[in-house]
C-alpha cells in the first residue's frame, strides 16, 4: 500500500499563495489600507508611501481601532469584523468582507500595527514578520489604526523582480488612492511621496474633491448629473464636449461607494454624447450610482472592480438618458456645429480685429478682347487659398530638393523590395518632376513613376518625415526650441504634474523651456521647433497618455515614443488641402526618409500601381 502523499499546507504557505491574488503590487496593498480606514469610520486618513510602495507604505487613521485581541486577530485568514454569515454577502455595506488582505500583506512584508480603540487607556503595538508575530507589546497611543508595511515581497524575490520601475508603481498607488478618495469626499486624505505632499484633500462635498484631486481648471468644465429611479440613484459630474481630451484617464464609476469597472455602463455614459465629442477624445466622468446591496454581485472578481448587475440593461437606459439630460439642461448641445467649415472661421490672431474693407483697383486701360492681357488687376487678397500650417516651411529645411538629388546622394540605403531606388527615373525625369504631382481626395498624393504610379498616403507620409527628424534631434541632442512670446501656462492634474516633472529631462532635451512647475499648473516659455504654441498642449497630454502605458525607463524607447507621438499629433490630417508644393515637399522629404515605405505605425506609407496592372484593366 503507498503512503499518504496529501497534507494540509502550513498557514503561512497557504497565506502566502493566497497574496499572490490579493496582493500583485504596492498599489495593491494601499487600497486594501486604505478602504480599511474607510470601514473603520474615519475621518481622517494619510498614506505615506516611499519608492512608489516598494519600501515603504503607512497608512495613518483615526477610526474605531481594534482591541488587543482583535488585533492579533486581524492577520489570521477569513478573519473579518464585516460579515458574520453567507447571507450577510448580500447586504455588503463595507469594502472588506474577504478577511484576506492582511493576513496575505503579512504573509509577504514586515507588517507594524499601532492600533487603539476609543475607550481604552493604551493601545497595541504589534510587530509582524513573514505571518510570526515578532513582538506585541501595549503602547500609548490616539484613537485609530496605523499599519506600517516595509519591504514588499521581500521573501519572494520573483515577485519583487516583477514590479516595473517607481515611476509605474507610483502611477498605479496614485491610482487607487484617487479611487477610494474620490469614493469619500467627506472623509480628508493625505498622501505624502518620498517626504513630499502629493495630495492634501479636506473633507467636504464632491465637486471640492474632484477638483481637489484634478485640479482647479477642472471646475469649470464640470456638469452636474443627478436622477433618482426606483432602481438606482444617480449622481455625480460629467465634463463638458469641449473638455474632452485625448486621454482616457479620468473616467470614475462608483457603485455604492466603491470605484467598478464596467464596460457596458461606461458604453452607456459615453453614448450620452452622441454627435457631441470630436473624433478621438474622451470625456472624463465622476459617476456614482447607489443601488440596494441586493442587486449587485461584487464578489465576481478577487480584487473587486468587476460588477454584476441585476438589470443592466435598465440601468444603461437611466444613466444614458440622465447623462444626456444634464448635457442638455447645460445647453451644451447646441453650440457645436459639425458641419461648420473651419476655413470660413476668423483665425485666431485676427479675431478682435475691425473688418477692412476690400480695395479694388480697376485696370481702365483693360482690354478683355487683347490676346495677351497686359492686366495689372491683381485682387487685393487672395479668397479661398488653401490653408497653410504653421511653420509649413521650417519642416522641410535641410531637405534635397527632388527626389532624384535624394537618390543619387545615395544618403540612405532603402533595404526595400520596392524600387524605389529608380522610383522617379526613366521617362518621368525628362519631364519636370516638381509638376508631376496631384492630391486626390484630400487624403493620397499620386505621382507617376517609371514603373506605373505611386500613390501616397498623406497623413503616414508626413508622420514619417516628422518621426524621422524628431528622432534625428533626439539622437544628435542638436534639438532647437523656438522662444514664446508669452510664457504659456497649461493645466494638468495632480498626478499628470508628477509625470511631467519625471519627464522633464527628456522634454527639455526635446525642446520644451519649462520655466515653472507648480501644483497644478505649468508654465512654458518655449517650444520645440515645428510645433505651434497651440499644439504643445495636444503634444505634452499625447505623450502623458502613452507615459500611462507603462513605458519602460530606457531612454533610446522613450525617445521612440516621444518622437511618435508628436509625429502622431503633428501630423497632416487626411482632409487637409495641400498645394503642389507642399505635395512636392511630402514626396521629396518621404524619400529622403531611411524605410519611407512604412511610417512610425508600421502601415504601409505608399503603395505602388504597376502600369501593368493598370493596362490589364483596359484589355477587355
Ligand atoms: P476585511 O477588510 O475583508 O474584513 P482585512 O484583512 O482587510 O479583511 O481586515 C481584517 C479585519 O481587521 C477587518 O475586518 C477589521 O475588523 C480589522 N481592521 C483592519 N484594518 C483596520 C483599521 N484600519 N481600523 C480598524 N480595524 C481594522
Ligand atoms: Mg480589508
Amino acid at each position: 500500500m503507498s503512503a499518504n502523499i496529501i497534507r494540509l499546507l502550513p498557514d503561512h504557505v497557504a497565506n502566502q499563495i493566497a497574496a499572490g491574488e490579493v496582493v500583485q503590487r504596492p498599489a495593491s496593498v494601499v487600497k486594501e489600507l486604505l478602504e480599511n480606514a474607510v470601514d473603520a469610520q474615519s475621518t481622517s486618513v494619510k498614506l505615506i508611501i516611499k519608492d512608489a510602495g516598494k519600501t515603504l507604505i503607512q497608512v495613518v487613521d483615526n477610526g474605531v481601532g481594534m482591541n488587543e485581541t482583535d488585533a492579533r486577530l486581524c492577520f489570521e485568514r477569513h478573519a473579518t469584523s464585516k460579515i458574520t454569515r453567507a447571507e450577510d454577502l448580500f447586504n455588503l455595506h463595507t469594502k472588506g468582507f474577504r478577511g484576506e488582505a492582511l493576513a496575505s500583506i503579512a504573509a509577504i512584508a514586515h507588517v507594524e500595527l499601532k492600533t487603539k480603540p476609543e475607550d481604552a487607556e493604551l493601545g497595541t503595538h504589534l510587530v509582524i514578520e513573514g505571518s510570526k508575530v515578532a513582538s506585541q507589546e501595549l503602547a500609548v497611543l490616539p484613537k485609530g489604526t496605523s499599519i506600517l508595511v516595509k519591504n514588499l515581497f521581500y521573501n519572494i524575490p520573483a515577485r519583487r523582480n516583477f514590479l516595473k520601475s517607481d515611476k509605474v508603481e507610483f502611477r498605479h498607488v496614485i491610482d487607487e488612492f484617487q479611487r477610494v478618495a474620490l469614493a469619500h469626499p467627506n472623509v480628508a486624505f493625505e498622501m505624502f511621496h518620498n517626504g513630499s505632499d502629493v495630495f492634501q484633500l479636506p473633507a467636504g462635498n464632491l465637486r471640492k474633491r474632484i477638483v481637489g484631486i484634478m485640479g482647479n481648471k477642472l471646475d469649470e468644465k464640470l456638469v452636474p448629473v443627478h436622477e433618482q429611479t426606483e432602481i438606482a440613484e444617480i449622481y455625480g459630474f460629467v465634463t463638458k464636449p469641449e473638455a474632452a481630451r485625448k486621454t482616457r484617464g479620468e473616467q470614475f464609476l462608483f457603485v455604492n461607494d466603491r470605484f467598478v469597472k464596467s464596460a457596458y455602463l461606461h458604453h452607456a455614459i459615453v453614448a450620452a454624447y452622441e454627435g457631441l465629442l470630436r473624433e478621438g477624445t474622451h470625456p472624463a466622468y465622476y459617476i456614482y450610482l447607489n443601488l440596494p446591496p441586493n442587486t449587485i454581485d461584487i464578489n465576481i472578481h478577487p480584487t473587486k472592480t468587476e460588477i454584476k448587475f441585476d438589470d443592466d440593461s435598465a440601468l444603461y437606459a437611466i444613466i444614458r438618458a440622465t447623462v444626456k439630460h444634464s448635457l442638455g439642461q447645460f445647453s451644451i448641445a447646441p453650440v457645436l456645429d459639425f458641419n461648420r467649415n473651419p476655413e470660413l472661421d476668423t483665425p485666431y490672431e485676427m479675431q478682435g480685429n475691425a473688418s477692412v474693407k476690400p480695395t479694388v483697383e480697376v485696370d481702365t486701360n483693360y482690354n478683355p478682347f487683347a490676346e495677351k492681357s497686359t492686366s495689372s488687376f491683381k485682387p487685393s487678397r487672395s479668397i479661398g487659398g488653401t490653408a497653410k500650417p504653421a511653420n509649413w516651411d521650417t519642416l522641410y529645411s535641410n531637405i534635397p530638393s527632388s527626389a532624384d538629388e535624394i537618390l543619387s546622394s545615395g544618403g540612405h540605403t532603402v533595404e526595400s523590395e520596392l524600387p524605389s531606388e529608380n522610383l522617379f527615373s526613366g521617362q518621368v525625369s525628362e519631364e519636370k518632376q516638381s509638376n508631376l504631382v496631384f492630391q486626390i481626395h484630400k487624403k493620397y498624393i499620386v505621382s507617376p513613376i517609371k514603373s506605373g504610379m505611386v500613390i501616397i498616403d498623406q497623413r503616414r507620409a508626413h508622420q514619417k518625415i516628422l518621426f524621422e527628424r524628431y528622432m534625428n534631434i533626439f539622437q544628435n541632442k542638436n534639438s532647437s526650441s523656438q522662444q514664446l512670446l508669452f510664457p504659456l501656462q497649461l493645466y494638468f492634474s495632480a498626478s499628470e504634474i508628477i509625470m511631467l516633472k519625471e519627464m522633464q529631462t527628456h522634454l527639455s532635451e526635446l525642446g520644451f523651456v519649462f520655466e515653472k512647475i507648480e501644483q497644478e499648473s505649468i508654465v512654458i516659455s518655449g517650444v520645440p521647433v515645428g510645433i505651434s504654441e497651440s499644439e504643445a498642449s495636444i503634444v505634452l497630454e499625447d505623450l502623458l497618455n502613452d507615459w500611462q502605458n507603462d513605458l519602460p525607463d530606457d531612454t533610446e524607447v522613450l525617445q521612440e515614443h516621444l518622437a511618435k507621438a508628436m509625429a502622431q499629433s503633428l501630423a497632416l490630417k487626411s482632409g487637409t488641402v495641400l498645394s503642389a508644393e507642399e505635395q512636392q515637399n511630402i514626396v521629396n522629404s518621404l524619400f529622403a526618409c531611411p524605410d519611407p515605405q512604412v511610417s512610425p505605425f508600421g502601415k504601409p506609407t505608399y503603395v505602388i500601381q504597376n502600369i501593368e496592372e493598370i493596362d490589364k484593366k483596359f484589355i477587355l
